[in-house]
């Protein structure tokens, strides 16, 4: 596309769509089609110091505003929208490449979602108050920590970044947020919107760039409080790094490499269908996707017959069709990356039960980055391909003979984000789901969410949790003070 066709993208700065001071921008494609059709800001430190004074100068007008006021505003921009939820919706399947109809229901739905339930929240959120009988009586303030930084990936965009800017406001924060530079879009819609909900100059600023510039500096920047972050597990270590020596506040929710452990005893027809979903769904780019499915042996071999059954009925295709259940990757770096752990794992003597290959569409999507649903088997636990996360629609199988050898294969992994169990033995379900080292555990379900339950990873998988109580308390900073009774 002509670079006068492009659409360009802007930050949002203390209430205004701005262009990046620099004026260089960063090439935007349509993963479906393989084409260029946006610019995004490449934004600097010049940027940067921009956005920090909008979001210092609003911070005390901003952390002294009411809860129910603050609640007001966010319900305005929950209801903003949904009342635009077509438009984002199909902005989100352009960028992003995954199917119009899954961004409908789940990205744009949550992501107003989101921002309701910390507007609620926050008109609800007490603290602790602790007595010491007949001595003092101790109670715990919680004020906003200053102006923070919200930084959230490519593969849930509008969704993550509004699960991370909606506590840090409710709670009284200013916020620096940047989406992920490979899909842009929602979040400078969402921008427009914000300006339009009424939420006051500088409280949310939206900068948009490299990860590697402009994330990194902004994590460093001085001025900023807390960081809360969701991305892969090396750009985690690498911001933990950065912010050691000042000391940050950091929610850091990172990769996973997920177990499903099906038995004998499941619920088969229901089972098959949730494990395809839980292991392709957004083209299995999504953190919680169970991509190592452990199956007891007495039902390993019909049930992975029954599963690849499943999956072959996926309708793959352009994302923009209603009826499209599985779109394109994310980008072209990253099927090449799929692509060549599938390479990987025949070499490491994988069979393919289906898929394995990339997809040459027709029409408008020819140029498309399309990789067939791929299921391996054969692999032992601990080669790469059952080890290192893949993020992409590539899931193996492997069978187990017993309660301890699938957990023990289930453990088996750097990471620990989220399993799920899928048996009828409630007793097994209860152990099972207290021995596995994983932050979230699912029994006979998959990515069903409560939003005020503690959300996140162990080990690989990150630090600290999201969600509900959780988040309001990462964005605030309880003192206590302690008072004793004058006898
Ligand atoms: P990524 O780490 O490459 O990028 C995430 C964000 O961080 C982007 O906005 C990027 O620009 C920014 N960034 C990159 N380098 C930075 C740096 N040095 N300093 C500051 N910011 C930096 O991740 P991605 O490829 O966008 O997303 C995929 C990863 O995210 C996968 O590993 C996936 O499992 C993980 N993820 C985790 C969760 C979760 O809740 N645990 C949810 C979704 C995705």
């Amino acid at each position: 596309m002509p670079v006068e066709q492009l659409k360009t993208i802007q930050n949002l700065i203390n209430g205004q769509m701005l262009d990046s001071v620099s004026g260089q921008y960063i090439d935007n494609y349509e993963p479906a089609t393989g084409q260029r059709y946006a610019l995004t800001p490449d934004s600097n430190e010049q940027d940067l110091q921009l956005a920090v004074e909008a979001a210092k100068n609003a911070f005390p007008e901003w952390a002294n505003t009411s809860a129910e006021h603050k609640a007001k505003i966010l319900h305005r921009l929950a209801d903003l929208i949904e009342i635009n939820q077509d438009d984002l919706a199909r902005a989100e399947a352009i960028d992003n490449g995954k199917p119009v109809s899954l961004a409908k229901n789940v990205d744009i739905y949550r992501a107003a979602a989101n921002i309701r339930f910390f507007a609620n929240a926050c008109t609800q959120f007490s603290s602790e108050s602790h007595a010491m009988e007949n001595v003092a009586i101790n109670y715990t303030l919680r004020d906003p920590l200053g102006v923070v930084a919200c930084i959230s990936p490519w593969n849930l965009p509008l969704y993550l970044f509004t699960w991370k800017i909606a506590p840090a406001l409710a709670t009284g924060n200013t916020v620096i947020a940047k989406p992920s530079e490979v899909t842009p879009m929602t979040a400078y819609l969402f921008s427009d919107l914000c300006v339009e909900a009424g939420l006051p100059a500088g409280v949310l600023n939206v900068l948009h760039g490299n990860g590697v510039n402009i994330g990194s500096a902004l994590v460093k920047h001085p001025e900023i409080m807390a960081v809360s972050f969701t991305g892969g597990s090396s750009t985690g270590t690498a911001i933990k790094q950065a912010t050691a020596v000042q000391h940050k506040k950091l929610s850091l929710e990172l990769g996973g490499k997920n177990p499903t452990l099906v038995f004998a005893d499941c619920d088969f027809e229901r089972t098959v269908r949730e494990v395809a979903l839980s292991a392709f769904a957004n083209q299995g780019q999504i953190c919680l996707c169970g991509s190592r499915v452990y199956i007891e042996r007495s039902i390993y071999d019909r049930f992975t017959q029954a599963l690849v059954k499943q999956v072959e009925q996926l309708k793959i295709g352009d994302p923009l069709q209603i009826d499209t259940q599985f779109g394109a990757l994310v980008s072209k770096p990253h099927m090449d990356k799929v692509l060549s752990y599938i390479e990987l794992a025949k070499q490491e003597g994988g069979r393919i039960l289906t898929g394995g290959k990339s997809i040459k569409m027709t029409g408008r999507c020819r140029e498309g980055y399309f990789v067939q649903p791929t299921i391996v088997a054969g692999l032992n636990n601990q080669c790469r391909t059952n080890q290192e996360e893949i993020f992409g629609p590539v899931c193996t199988v492997q069978p187990f003979d017993n309660d301890d050898e699938g957990l023990a294969m289930a453990n088996d992994s750097e990471y620990g984000l989220a399993a799920s169990i899928w048996s009828q033995d409630i007793n097994r379900c209860h152990r099972l789901s207290k021995q596995l080292n994983t932050g979230i555990v699912w029994v006979n379900c998959w990515l069903l969410r409560d939003l005020r339950t503690p959300f996140g990873g162990m080990k690989a998988s990150g630090s600290g949790r999201e969600g509900g109580l959780e988040a309001l308390r990462f964005f605030s900073e309880p003192k206590n003070v302690c008072i004793q009774f004058n006898h």
